[in-house]
């Protein structure tokens, strides 16, 4: 951009009118009347030398010789007069006096008749021949002087101000360029003549776009008429305006200012300029943004830093103490992290961190915060993980999410973690009780080995290691053959054949109390085994039933198989039929059992994987049935054929009229849907009188038998007609 033209936001400078003042005199060479003696003494043609003597003193060297009535009549030279002191001036001028110049003659013409004539002065006289003055060679000279040290003198003072100001526009014109605001400058019709390099910036328009233009080009459409009426009565009145003004951009996007438009007025008070000064506060904005990052997250790897994590920590403190609910913190630490620095340097590390934070992020819920404390340290807030066992979860999916190695540098590196928990409010109810609980939870964990979860509280710490141990026991059992299927037959209650038989996992583990399915599915859904558990169970019970076929006689048995609503992922469909076919077992001769609660969810995709099986002739059972909020009307829309009502009915069927209302009530609804009813946990000949009373068509329970192992299994389907439920029989599992 050119070097602007500052002085024409600021007033004039002092050195503008200096400069025409002394361009103008070097211009005017001296003249007569500019170079009068100044000892001169106008006199009375009647007075004489003696009497001016006497008079106060006097430095004449001529005196003009007036007389009243005729006016001017010449000079006389004090040093003739000095001669004859008692004569009268008018007897002291030589008789011919010399001709009068002219004010205006120039000097060196005046030199020359000074030069010519025999007298040390000559008298000026203006245009209309007034007498103004003496002039001499001596007065000639000194004015010649006198001027050449009063330019000289203007000179150096020209030289010094100009000197000024160009350093002042270098200023101007840096300050005016490298400010951060938008400069635009208009004349008195709104013409565009300045701008700088800030108003380029932000309004994207360069120069050259916009001279010539009214700042109208930068209108965005947001303001009325009214809006500008304001301004400009302010601009007129006060000669100003300030405020907040949206423009557009020459991309088109419109942003908001903060503009300040100053009217410049010049001597006479009519406006020359506005001068408008802008920021633009998107600019701010994001400097506000960029300082608020450098702030609250860490640079590297863009977590929240640890400022960020205890605001956010009280803040969540201060919610579940206005809700009276709970939370959980963690402490992460890595292990094994030093190790990396120190071989394969610093930046690895980096890159490390970096890595972990993402995966981090990656394994915790969309709510839950992770922040890194400083060095290998971070920190999560699992919102709404308030019992252990989903604290368990959370850290097992953060191990697991750590547990596949970093390629950093060609190098595959496996980094642990331990990990600490405190929770809200058994733990701490303050950020920084929780925080040191955490801390301490950690180090507990690291204390017992790596890679390791610890809690805060002691009985939670012995439960959590408890749950970790049983994770990784029921994983190796999955991975070695140690799961079991057993076998609980379901019992026609018209004849008491065997009309099905329910597949139940079992976790026989050598030397030790054997863990009920009860405990450990959950624990298997939990950890994400549950995939693989629910494909070997059925696996395993579909090889183990078709191997049935050659048992007894009569019609096959149908075969339950439980499934949990946690196995859906999309593609289970495929791999369920596919598991059956490879059996060899007919589809239609099998059942999922799926909870009341599971079906009620809604889980995505269930519903198309039900139409899929159901396509393939396997049907579907509703389990647990009565525990759940759903109602018979709902499951009619779900393609189900069977409902198993739960065992709680059952087993307080005899006792209470109010439950056996509800069994009375589910199995004439389930037959008027057309499903079949199971009744679970029939022990007694007394409830299973009443279920047969009201029309149940089957039932399971220990009355008829435990759930058994296939070889027992062969043995309860080889009595006469699969006949075990002779009302008087019990035959023990
Ligand atoms: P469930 O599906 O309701 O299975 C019936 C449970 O009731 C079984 O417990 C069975 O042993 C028990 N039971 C049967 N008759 C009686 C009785 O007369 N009295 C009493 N008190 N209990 C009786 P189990 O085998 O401990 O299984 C517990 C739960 O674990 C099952 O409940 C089922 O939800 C789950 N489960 C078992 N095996 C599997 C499996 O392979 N996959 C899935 N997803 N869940 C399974
Ligand atoms: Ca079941
Ligand atoms: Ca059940």
């Amino acid at each position: 951009m050119a070097l602007p033209k500052p002085n024409l936001t600021i007033a004039p400078t002092a050195a503008e009118p200096g400069l025409a003042g002394a361009a103008g005199r070097r211009k005017h060479a001296l003249r007569a009347g500019d170079c009068l003696c100044r000892h001169w003494m106008r006199v009375d043609a009647e007075q004489r030398y003696a009497d001016v003597l006497a008079g106060p003193g006097h430095d004449a060297r001529v005196f003009a010789v007036f007389d009243g009535g005729r006016g001017y009549l010449g000079l006389v030279e004090a040093r003739d007069a000095a001669l004859f002191p008692g004569r009268i001036f008018a007897d002291l001028l030589v008789r011919r006096q010399p001709p009068a110049l002219a004010a205006d003659m120039a000097l060196h013409a005046v030199f020359e008749r000074l030069g010519g004539a025999d007298c040390d002065y000559l008298p000026v006289v203006d245009g209309a021949g007034g007498f103004v003055g003496a002039i001499s060679m001596l007065s000639g000279v000194t004015a010649l002087l006198d001027q050449e040290r009063q330019l000289r003198g203007e000179r150096e003072q020209l030289i010094e101000s100009l000197r000024a100001e160009l350093e002042n526009r270098r200023i101007t014109a840096a300050v005016f360029d490298a400010a951060s605001e938008g400069i635009v400058v208009t004349d008195a019709d709104s013409r565009i003549i300045l701008v700088n390099a800030a108003f380029t910036r932000t309004t994207g328009y360069s120069e050259g776009e916009v001279l010539g233009q009214t700042p109208g080009i930068l209108r965005s459409g947001r303001h009325g008429a009214e809006f500008y009426d304001v301004m400009w009565r302010d601009l007129w009145d006060q000669g100003h305006w300030k405020g907040e003004i949206w423009n557009r951009r020459k991309d088109g996007k419109v942003y908001p200012e903060w503009l300040h438009i100053n009217a410049v007025r010049d001597d006479a008070g009519s406006i020359s300029y506005y001068a408008g000064v802008f920021s633009d506060i998107m600019l701010h904005e994001d400097l506000r943004n960029k300082l608020h990052n450098l702030a609250y997250y860490d640079p590297l790897t863009d977590l929240p830093n640890r400022q960020l994590f205890t605001d956010r920590l009280a803040q969540v403190v201060a919610q579940a103490q206005r809700a009276g609910s709970g939370f959980s913190v963690l402490f992460i630490d890595l292990d094994g992290f030093k190790d990396v620095n120190d071989t394969l340097g610093h930046s690895a590390g980096d890159r490390l961190l970096v890595s972990v934070a993402a995966r981090l992020r990656a394994a915790v819920r969309q709510n839950d915060t992770v922040a890194r404390l400083g060095g290998d340290e971070f920190t999560v807030i699992l919102q709404e993980s308030v019992d252990e066992s989903a604290v368990v979860t959370a850290a097992s999916k953060i191990f697991d999410a750590l547990g596949s190695p970093f390629e950093i540098d060609g190098h595959d590196l496996f980094v642990g973690a331990s990990i600490g928990a405190s929770r809200y409010p058994d733990d701490g109810v303050t950020v920084e009780q929780l925080l040191i609980a955490a801390d301490s939870a950690m180090y507990r964990a690291k204390g017992e080995g790596k890679g390791r979860l610890g809690f805060y509280s002691a009985i939670l710490h012995q439960r959590a290691t408890h749950r970790v141990e049983t994770v990784s026991a029921l994983r190796s059992a999955l991975n070695q053959q140690g799961l079991r299927v057993h076998w609980q037959p379901q019992v026609n209650l018209a004849d008491g054949t065997i009309g099905g038989i329910e597949a139940l996992a079992r976790w026989p583990r050598p030397d030790e109390e054997p863990i009920s399915p009860a405990v450990f599915i959950p624990i298997a859904e939990q950890s994400g085994l549950i995939d693989a558990l629910g494909l070997w169970v059925l696996e395993t019970a579909c090889a183990e039933a078709a191997s049935l076929c050659d048992v007894g006689s009569g019609c096959f048995p149908r075969v339950a198989i439980n499934f949990s609503p946690l196995q859906l992922k999309p593609g289970i469909e495929r791999a369920v039929i596919d598991v059956v076919r490879v059996s060899g077992l007919d589809p239609a001769a099998l059942e999922l059992e799926l909870t009341e609660s599971a079906l009620a969810t809604g889980r995505e995709g269930m519903l198309e994987f039900l139409r899929k099986i159901g396509e393939t002739g396997i049907d579907v059972a509703v389990d647990d049935f009565g525990t759940g909020s759903s109602n018979l009307a709902t499951l009619k829309t779900l393609p189900v054929q069977k409902v198993k009502i739960d065992r709680s009915f059952v087993c307080d069927m005899v006792s209470t009229p109010n439950d056996r209302e509800i069994v009375a009530a589910i199995i004439s609804m389930a037959h008027a849907l057309n499903l079949k009813v199971v009744a679970e946990g029939v022990e007694t000949h007394e409830q299973a009188r009443i279920l047969r009373d009201l029309g149940c068509d089957m039932a399971q329970g220990y009355l008829y038998s435990r759930p058994v192992p296939l070889a027992d299994l062969r043995v309860l389907l080889a009595a006469p007609a699969h006949q075990i439920g002779a009302p008087t029989e019990l035959v023990a599992g």
